[in-house]
């Protein structure tokens, strides 16, 4: 039967870029903005210009796209990474990589940051061995997180995880396929991350 894909779908062809927002499917030739690489509803002399504050505007989308996180949230993770030391754009690009569920989508336990979400708030995940089900934890250096007794058990689980782990799992996070478990060793630089959006862009967007 066929599935209708595309309202997430949108969101990538809209903002122009590939977002990773369904899992295995993004990965293959079914990937929408694969097969149409510009805006639903658009074609290429209908588009119009850009302004400099909608290409802004644009990348902040795309950030709280690729997070899943509304407005209100990504503003205070904002002000937050402005009130640290260094520069405000990195910063808040390595304030949204620690939170929990993308964690979890980074060491391959979830094939993308919404079934991580999932696996989060229903309770199946643990840092330091308590369970925590709430996706916006931030994870410090060292954290080490795991599947739940209950969810371990299931054969599924473990082979998604070495499916995943086989495409490659940030080189930030170690794993441990055996013990459903991965740690993270290190706070990522954006080099390591390369986010598909300019936080410096974002930066300016807040600030004017
Ligand atoms: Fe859809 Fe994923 Fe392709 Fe984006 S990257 S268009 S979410 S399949």
């Amino acid at each position: 039967m066929a599935v209708y894909n595309d309202a997430v779908c949108k969101r990538c062809r809209a903002l122009g870029t590939k977002l990773f927002l369904k899992g295995e499917r993004c990965f293959t030739a079914k990937c929408a903005f694969e097969k149409r690489p510009y805006a639903p509803g658009k074609n290429k002399a209908s588009r119009k210009k850009i302004t400099s504050y909608g290409e802004h505007l644009k990348e902040k989308q795309k950030a709280k796209a690729v997070y899943g996180i509304l407005e209100r949230q990504f503003r205070k993770y904002f002000f937050e990474a402005k009130k640290k030391k260094g520069e405000t754009g990195i910063n808040l690009v390595q304030l949204l990589e620690s939170r929990l569920d993308n964690i979890v989508f980074r060491a391959g336990i979830a094939s993308s940051r919404k079934e991580a979400r999932r696996l989060v708030s229903h309770g199946h995940i643990t840092v330091n061995g308590r369970k925590v089900n709430i996706p916006s934890y931030l994870l410090r250096k060292g954290d080490t997180i795991s599947l739940s007794e209950k969810i371990k058990a299931k054969e599924e689980i473990k082979s998604k995880f070495e499916d995943n782990s086989r495409r490659g799992v940030a080189s930030w996070i170690s794993t441990d396929i055996d013990k459903l478990s991965a740690t993270l060793v290190d706070i990522p630089t954006k080099e390591d991350i390369q986010p598909p959006f300019n936080e410096n862009a974002i930066v300016e967007l807040y600030s004017k």
